[in-house]
């Protein structure tokens, strides 16, 4: 394994909702002065020096296991033509291995004592795997409704599995591994905010690979929506390339939840609330909005897009069709994008990207 070289360009984190400037440690809680006004909010790694549009990453050579630079496919439907940017295709099957790949970048170059994470889902497992790729140690903190078959993929990677009973133990458990010495990828307050925020900058690049892959552009993407990470990291790579002048405009971003919850906010409700309702669509469920996820709507001048599990199982029978085979929370996207040109949420011709977030054969 060479050496991981965290970046000297990062030399601090700011608030990314009041703006306040903080020295480079762990913020699991976001914003601190944020939080004590009851409205948390995440914190972004402040890069110093100019933008010359390779540079503000926190590292060069990341942790690979062969992630990032998925596919972006042509799809067309009987409402109309948009392109997929799979990332079903990262290595575990979600695009979490991005993430992974910073956050266990990050535990080398900083010496932690190993990574953890509180996940039902796929982050688990991605998590896991790059921590056994490099031989550093993971556990990883699960409730007891956890998937066997993914809790078993999790425990043939090495790493330890803890269950605990409710999601609150979790976060308890979460945090005291933290405190001896364990880099945490998710973070442990209610409301919450973003995941560990170098580990988001990751989704950065999805942003570059799009424009890339298309040689223009795109006018909306459509990313599946629960705590935000994804649609902020796109939201992030598409800002600093606008402040360096590489694009004009930030796409729209359209985010996919299963329930009214941002939908709620941008109508005028409290972020930081409980909002009810029920999902099987587990990757994007819980009831709760971050900041981040907001910001990134409302400053893209997108809009959120409700999606049951029947529309879901719909569209994800259609792709399969298709030879496409997404995870039914991924699977959401299609439907919502059928939606956003049926209800003409875009001009006519705009070029739509849906990012697919995740594999049907990776269990969750
Ligand atoms: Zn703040």
């Amino acid at each position: 394994m060479n050496q991981i070289n965290f970046s000297d360009k990062i030399i601090g984190y700011q608030c990314i909702k009041c703006k306040r400037e903080y020295p480079f440690e762990d913020m699991y809680e976001g914003c601190p002065k944020c939080k004590l006004n009851g409205k948390p909010a995440s914190v972004k790694p402040i890069y110093k020096g100019f933008f010359d549009g390779e540079n503000w990453l926190p590292f060069l050579k990341p942790v690979s296991l062969g992630e990032a630079r998925t596919p972006l496919l042509d799809v067309t439907t009987e409402y109309g033509k948009f392109y997929i940017k799979n990332e079903a295709l990262n290595p575990t099957g979600s695009h979490k291995d991005r993430m992974s790949s910073f956050v266990v970048s990050m535990a080398i170059s900083k010496r932690y004592k190993g990574v953890v994470a509180a996940s039902s889902g796929n982050a688990g497992l991605s998590l896991a795997s790059y921590a056994s790729y490099t031989n550093i140690p993971c556990v990883i903190i699960s409730t007891d409704s956890l998937n066997h078959e993914l809790a078993s993929y999790i425990k043939s990677t090495g790493a330890e599995l803890v269950l605990t009973k409710t999601s609150l133990e979790r976060w308890e458990l979460t945090e005291r591994y933290v405190k001896d010495g364990f880099l945490s990828a998710t973070n442990f307050i209610d409301p919450p905010v973003g995941s560990q925020p170098i580990g988001v900058q990751a989704y950065k690049l999805i942003a570059r690979e799009c424009y890339r892959q298309l040689g223009y552009n795109p006018n909306a993407l459509v990313v599946p929506t629960s705590r935000g990470d994804l649609i902020w990291g796109i939201y992030e790579g598409y800002s600093e390339l606008k402040q360096a002048k590489f694009i004009e405009k930030i796409p729209k971003l359209f985010a996919v939840e299963p329930f009214e919850r941002i939908s709620k906010v941008l109508d005028g409700e409290d972020y930081t609330k409980h909002f009810g309702g029920k999902t099987n669509l587990k990757s994007i469920a819980g009831t709760t909005v971050t900041w981040q996820a907001l910001q990134a709507v409302i400053e893209s001048n997108g809009y959120a897009i409700n999606i049951t599990e029947e529309d879901a199982l719909e569209s994800q029978a259609l792709m399969s069709r298709s030879g496409i085979h997404l995870e039914l929370s991924s699977s959401t996207v299609i439907a919502a994008t059928n939606q956003i040109i049926r209800d003409q949420l875009v001009e006519e011709n705009d070029r739509i990207v849906a990012v697919t977030t995740s594999s049907r054969f990776t269990p969750i």
